[in-house]
Formats: C-alpha cells, sequence, structure tokens
C-alpha cells in the first residue's frame, strides 16, 4: 500500500546503505506469464536478464525500489518477450505511480521542481511523459465526433525545425501533432483520421499556406476553410513592426538619440491590447502620436485589423472593407502589402469571422504551445515534446497516484 503496488506478493523487505529501501515483489498467480506487450497468458521461455530493480514513488525522505524476476515469455504475436508486471508500464524502469506523478507534476508545475523532487533528468522525465502518453492514447478515441479542426504549425529548436499540430475547435483540445510541416505532414493526419471522418469534418482553420490548403480541399471535400485569426493578427503586427525599425533606423542615422530610444521603448505599447495599456504605455502612445504621424497611423491601422474579429458578423464584412480601402491608400508600404494579402485572402478571412473563431482562443493554443516547447528544450526528441504536449493540451495527463 505504501509503494502504491497491488496484485504482487511482497517477499522480502531490505535497507541498502541506510539510504535506499529494497523491496523484493513478485506478481500474484494471475499475474504471472503474461506478455508485456498484449497482457496474454503464455509459456515461459527463459529468466530474462534474471533480477531487475524498479524506482518507486519515495518512502518519506528514503528512495525506495521494487526488485524481481523479469522472465522472458513467448507470445503468439509478440514473440519472445519480458513478461508484464503489475507494478510497472513494460519497459521501464520505473513504477506506475512514479510515472503517473512525474507526468502530472511535468505538466503542473516547473521544470526544475519536477526533476529536483523526483530526483531524476529532465531528460528522463521526456521519456516517461512519451510512454505515458503512448498508453493513454491506445486507449481512447482522440478523433471522435471531430468536426471543427485547426491545423498549425510551430518551431521547435533554432535551426527551423517543426511541428504540426491538429486542434479540436470545440473542445479546445490538441488531438495530435507531429514533426513537419508539409503537405505530407497534413495528409498523415488525414490518412490516420480515415475517409469516413474526413467527410464529417465541417471546418477547418489554417494559416494562408497553399500546402495546407490543397491537402484540405483534396480529402475534406465538406470542410470549409478558414483564415486562423491568430494569423492575420500575426501580419499586423509584422508590418507594424516594419515600420517601427524603419521609423527608429532613420531617427538613429540622422542622429536623434533620444527619439531613437523612445520608438525602442514603445515596442510593447504598439503591440498591446489598448485595454491593456499600463499609465506608463498609454503616455508612451500619446508620444509617438506628437511626434511621429506614420508609426501611429500604423498603429491605428493594426489596431483597426483586431476589430473586426470582436464585432458581430455583418458589422466585421463592411468593417473589413473599410480597413482595406483605409490600408490601401495609407503610403506605408508594408500595410499596402498586407491589404493585397488580404484581399487574396478573403473568402478565407470571411468564412472565420462568420464561424465564429475567435482570435482570443486561437491565439491562446498558439501561445501554450510555444510556452510548452520551450519548456522541452533538453528532451532531445521531438517525440517526447509531444507527448509533453499531448499530456498539457490533450487531456490525457493522468491523475496523481491514489
Ligand atoms: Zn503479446
Amino acid at each position: 500500500m505504501l509503494l502504491g503496488v497491488e496484485r504482487a506478493v511482497v517477499e522480502d523487505v531490505r535497507l541498502e546503505d541506510d539510504e535506499t529501501i529494497v523491496v523484493s515483489v513478485r506478481p500474484t498467480a494471475r499475474e504471472r506469464q503474461r506478455c508485456g506487450v498484449c497482457g496474454r497468458r503464455c509459456p515461459r521461455e527463459d529468466a530474462g536478464e534474471g533480477r531487475r530493480q524498479w524506482r518507486a514513488l519515495d518512502l518519506g525522505t528514503t528512495l525506495a525500489y521494487l526488485e524481481a524476476d523479469a522472465p522472458r515469455v513467448r507470445c503468439k504475436r509478440h514473440e519472445v518477450v519480458v513478461a508484464r508486471v503489475p507494478w510497472a508500464r513494460h519497459n521501464s524502469r520505473f513504477t506506475t505511480a512514479f510515472e503517473d506523478q512525474v507526468c502530472w507534476l511535468a505538466v503542473n508545475v516547473s521544470k526544475k521542481a519536477v526533476a529536483e523532487l523526483m530526483r531524476i533528468a529532465w531528460r528522463t522525465v521526456g521519456g516517461i511523459c512519451k510512454r505515458v502518453a503512448d498508453e493513454e492514447l491506445a486507449q481512447r478515441d482522440q478523433f471522435a465526433g471531430l468536426k471543427r479542426i485547426g491545423i498549425d504549425d510551430f518551431a521547435h529548436r533554432r535551426g527551423h525545425r517543426y511541428l504540426t499540430g491538429v486542434v479540436d475547435h470545440d473542445t479546445g483540445r490538441l488531438v495530435w501533432a507531429a514533426p513537419g510541416r508539409d503537405r505530407q505532414t497534413v495528409e498523415k493526419f488525414l490518412e490516420l483520421l480515415g475517409p469516413e471522418r474526413c467527410d464529417q469534418i465541417e471546418l477547418v482553420s489554417c494559416d494562408m499556406a497553399e500546402s495546407i490548403a490543397s491537402a484540405i480541399a483534396a480529402h475534406c471535400p465538406n470542410a470549409i476553410r478558414c483564415v486562423d485569426p491568430f494569423h492575420v493578427i500575426q501580419l499586423a503586427t509584422d508590418a507594424l513592426d516594419e515600420i517601427r525599425r524603419e521609423v527608429w533606423n532613420q531617427a538613429r542615422r540622422a542622429g536623434h538619440q533620444q527619439a531613437a530610444k523612445d520608438v525602442k521603448g514603445a515596442r510593447y505599447a504598439l503591440w498591446k491590447n489598448p485595454a491593456k495599456l499600463t499609465e506608463h504605455q498609454k503616455v508612451k502612445l500619446a508620444e509617438i502620436q506628437q511626434t511621429n504621424k506614420p508609426l501611429y497611423r500604423a498603429y491605428l491601422i493594426s489596431q483597426q485589423l483586431r476589430e473586426i474579429y470582436r464585432v458581430p458578423h455583418e458589422e466585421a464584412v463592411s468593417l473589413l472593407d473599410a480597413w482595406l480601402a483605409w490600408a490601401r491608400r495609407c503610403r506605408l508600404a508594408p500595410f499596402v502589402k498586407l491589404a493585397k494579402t488580404i484581399t487574396r485572402q478573403r473568402a478565407g478571412i470571411e468564412a472565420a469571422i462568420k464561424h465564429g473563431l475567435s482570435n482570443a482562443r486561437t491565439e491562446q493554443i498558439n501561445t501554450q504551445l510555444r510556452l510548452i516547447t520551450r519548456r522541452a528544450y533538453g528532451f532531445h526528441t521531438p517525440e517526447a515534446l509531444i507527448a509533453l504536449a499531448m499530456l498539457s493540451l490533450g487531456d490525457l495527463c493522468p491523475p496523481l497516484p491514489a
């Protein structure tokens, strides 16, 4: 009971080096000679590597291990494999309770806290997340009832490595993720989904790239393609930033040190939702309005674009018309270019407004994925990062033991 182990017989308990408790166990009769993969009863093959140890949850301040024989069995389907034990997952050197607790901590507390508290390396946490996520995924149908999905890619690690993730817009859950960001990656997901369920997809939101759009058109005949509000806002933010940098460079080259500094410091004030500005940031914006007309105009144009996702659908379409007219003749090159892009992508942008995709929600999941990606530095495989993302955002995390 103390170790969270069931269906096992305790044979012996010993203290090693005054700091480790080792508990010898064996599975109960019913649990013996079962395949480690499928659990089927099968004949014994040999003694395997002999005795094996599994790290268990600490007993107070003392490290605890379970120790048992690890015989091999011959399964009809899985050939010769190490026999299943009721206290641990297949091929793991930790007990199930230990791994469940590590996952729960990995999702809920800081990286440093998990590793220190559980006395394991962060890299080991990655391996545990992977094993637990795989087991949870095998036990459930992640794709049940999918109708409205979002497909997005994001960079992980420096050097242009990408993951593609699929989100269920109705539950807000991450349902699938894989390395890569091309048409083939998206097609891998659509093939897993199968033709019947592809038919049931009503809406797909994504960025403006042609690769995803063409895969969707080929596999999901009933789906309406929407452009994710998040990406539209992102483009406006980028355009604004381009102008800010230009103004900053001009000021610097002209020797206006203070002006250059002011523009640089205003970066966050320009990006932020006006309702959330601090007093200091409001003052910054007011200064820009006085001293830097083009930058302030760019600010207003980018804020106005956000507005189309905040008003009712009918209003949004005429607001978008007004925005396009304004941006086309604003004489700010990045926004003139953005107006062209938006005109080209208009059908997808309007579809997102019509079907009520909010920027707040798509942005939130995107932000969360980025945070998890940053935490997963040190995992060394994209699969471990995907596992942590699925545990956190896919609702797969096991509860704490007992
Ligand atoms: Zn088997």
